[in-house]
């Protein structure tokens, strides 16, 4: 506590005022979410609230992502336009965190460039963000004083809690730039994680997120990912477990018949296919084939109703034909997911494809991107107008204007002509569907 009091002085100090205001931006994924949720736990521990005003803050802190290089273009923009607003108070804090500094090439090209950041904390140390803080603001160095704990988490929305239960990932896609940022699995306390989910559960978490790279592989003193989510499931409560990221290799039919025994699960599964051509899947290191993930989808279709299945899919992988590329077009014909995140191959520099040859011209990936999003736009929204008339329960997410955007159970997104609290459980009936949502009222 002497620390923090110290601490909290040198920022009044500095800020030259007693209440602190962070704003705080974040790219990329739920891992990234989580992180930063932690982080702003530790700042609000300070005295630092919230903005969504850039020009107004005390502090400002990025938490980066480097899966494509097209976000690293526009988070690097994004850190050159901090410039101006430094120049000008040259007092105000900057910390840029996360996936993409963790990148050395990029580190030393944040510093050298951007000489007015002052904090850069990768992602595999940000349980050290308290340390780094601390001897930033006071030049003094300090070694645990204040790890970042679960408890400390600033949840953004209190009915929905990311929880991760791994870190980092050992499976080595070859497009993947994760492995090398985020380092080796390692899969938190099982006790701890159990703890917090039954805290957040009674404070009134209603949707819990279970998170990782791949959330399959978690393995605690001999307990798996089909005993950690029994657990939880038994906890008293009204709330949805979902989960991500599925790795296809490691999702068997253990796990589809423990997600079938629920009674919280979401009915929601994210299995990334990335490709339908076993070529393609082998050169991505996915070590599964089309067939298999065929199988698996048939198998978790068959044992749980209503199950709500999507994906993602990359485009132009080095060297994929035509003819392979249609495969992937057949596969998603045949599945029928509910949505899917499309993407266009993304070289990253130190992954395993970077030096497989792209010899798939701009023009030509996005034709097949543009192809596959025309294709899923139909399939969604046919799956999407099968809930017409259907009753739903919801939770309500956000208020907009006068409507109310609210989410089921299996993920999909309501709008509502009338405005409600959010974080209530309501039921709806399904009275039309758009491309992406559904309409409803209330019951
Ligand atoms: S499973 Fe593959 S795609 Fe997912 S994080 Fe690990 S290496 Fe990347």
């Amino acid at each position: 506590m002497k620390i923090i009091n110290y601490l909290k002085e040198i920022l009044k100090k500095r800020f030259n005022r007693e209440n602190f205001l962070a704003y705080i931006k974040i790219f990329g994924c739920q891992q990234n979410e989580a992180d930063a949720e932690k982080i702003c736990g530790f700042l609000k521990f300070l005295g630092f609230n919230f903005t969504d005003d850039i020009l107004v803050a005390d502090l400002i802190l990025f938490e980066t992502c480097a899966v494509r290089h097209t976000a690293e273009e526009k988070i690097l923009a994004h850190i050159g336009n901090l410039k101006n607003i430094k120049k000008a108070n040259n007092n105000i804090f900057i910390a840029i965190c996360g996936c993409m500094v963790e990148q050395e090439n990029i580190r030393n090209y944040i510093q050298e460039k951007f000489g007015f950041i002052d904090l850069i904390c990768g992602a595999k140390i940000i349980e050290n963000f308290p340390e780094l803080f601390y001897e930033k603001l006071t030049g003094k160095k300090l070694n645990n004083f204040c790890n970042i704990h679960v408890s400390q988490v600033l949840q953004k929305n209190k009915f929905k809690a990311w929880v991760p239960i791994i870190s980092g990932c050992n499976n080595f896609c070859s497009y993947c730039i994760v492995p090398y940022v985020r380092g080796p699995e390692k899969s938190k306390d099982y006790n701890q994680i159990l703890d917090y989910c039954k805290k957040i559960i009674k404070n009134g978490s209603k949707i819990i997120t279970l998170l990782g790279q791949n959330v399959n592989s978690y393995f605690y003193n001999n307990f798996n990912f089909s005993d950690l989510l029994k657990e939880i499931d038994n906890i008293n409560g009204e709330f949805a477990i979902r989960f991500m990221t599925s790795h296809p290799k490691d999702f068997n039919k253990n796990l589809v018949d423990t997600l079938a025994s629920l009674k919280h699960f979401s009915n929601h599964l994210h299995l990334p296919v990335q490709s339908g051509n076993n070529k393609i899947l082998k050169f991505m290191n996915r070590k599964y084939t089309r067939e298999e993930y065929i199988e698996k989808i048939n198998y978790a279709r068959e044992k749980i109703k209503n199950l709500v299945i999507t994906s993602d899919i990359i485009v132009g992988f080095p060297g994929e034909t035509n003819l392979e590329f249609e495969d992937t077009v057949s596969l998603i014909k045949k599945i029928q997911f509910a949505s899917i995140f499309n993407f266009i191959y993304s070289p990253r520099v130190g992954t395993a494809a970077f030096n497989m040859q792209d010899n798939i011209s701009h023009d030509e990936k996005v034709r097949r991107i543009s192809k596959i999003i025309k294709i899923q736009e139909k399939i969604s929204q046919e799956f999407l107008s099968g809930f017409v008339g259907t009753n739903l329960k919801v939770v309500i997410e956000e208020n907009f204007a006068n409507k109310s955007i609210a989410r089921s159970k299996s993920n999909l997104i309501i709008e509502l002509e009338e405005k409600f609290n959010v974080g209530d459980i309501i039921s709806v009936k399904i009275i039309s569907s758009k491309r992406n949502s559904l309409i409803g009222k209330k019951i």
